[in-house]
């Protein structure tokens, strides 16, 4: 009998490789929001489905979301990952860099850094979502401007590196040119719920800063006391002045 191999310690990396590359089929599958599904599924197992859609599906349904224009961002994005490699001491202008094959991580720009860097340096991205950029990742690896430098890639891009192409596009960049695209279902979701994601975990992470948790606290017990105040005023006073006239008034009956 034949053991799984798929465990994770009984698989090869390229076993892995592979395993992660259908994962990732599956997702973009899913979060596919300009293409008759029936047609991928069909081109996924290397067959035509011809020139029309199946006319059912959500996709045929619904249509296709409306073209975004993601060349502003795109371009952040890129400089960040172009400035990344930089610092980290990789020569994008030696040719054999893209034909060597993998380098080693360390070398490579991180995702996740990248957008930290644009949300904390750039304000009008201060409140766009991780989400919405591994969107802009993904329309970036499907033209080819960027790639996963993983020795495995994962679903999602973990290390963005430029390629000849992208590097092409940064240095050309025609003005008139812009870099339209179908947003994808998550990038979609991203744009309709700015907030939604970041800031549970902004929340979560504000109470680990002491300043912050005081007054927060401190707002809590304040809006109560107020509350609780306002019923025992006595009647007849409306303004802040006639009721501080009025405790002025009896504090000089008792001296
Ligand atoms: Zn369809």
């Amino acid at each position: 009998m034949r053991t799984p191999t798929l465990l994770p310690n009984k698989r090869s990396d390229e076993q892995t490789r592979a395993a992660y590359r259908m994962l990732r089929d599956c997702f973009h599958y899913a979060l596919n929001t300009s293409t008759c599904r029936a047609k991928i599924l069909v081109k996924y197992f290397g067959e035509e489905f011809g020139p029309d859609g199946c006319k059912m599906c959500d996709v045929c349904i619904n249509g296709p979301p409306e073209m975004h224009d993601f060349k502003e961002e795109a371009v952040v994005f890129m400089n960040v990952l172009q400035a990344q490699a930089a610092t980290e001491g990789m020569d994008y202008n030696s040719t054999d860099c893209y034909t060597s094959g993998r380098r080693n991580i360390g070398a490579v720009p991180d995702f996740r850094m990248a957008v930290s860097y644009i949300r904390e340096k750039i304000p009008r991205f201060a409140m766009t979502d991780k989400i919405w950029w591994q969107g802009l990742a993904r329309i970036l690896e499907d033209v080819g401007y960027i790639q996963e430098a993983a020795e495995i890639p994962r679903v999602l891009i973990q290390h963005p590196e430029l390629t000849r192409a992208g590097l092409n596009f940064l240095s050309s960049q025609p003005d008139e040119e812009g870099l339209y695209a179908y947003p994808d279902a998550a990038t979609l979701l991203a744009i309709s719920n700015p907030k939604s994601f970041s800031s549970s975990s902004e929340w979560g992470r504000g109470w680990a800063d002491p300043e912050i948790r005081r007054q927060r606290l401190a707002g809590k017990t304040g809006r109560r006391k107020r509350k609780r105040g306002s019923r025992k005023q006595p009647a007849g006073f409306t303004t802040a002045k006639e009721r501080l006239s009025a405790i002025l008034s009896k504090s000089k009956r008792r001296k």
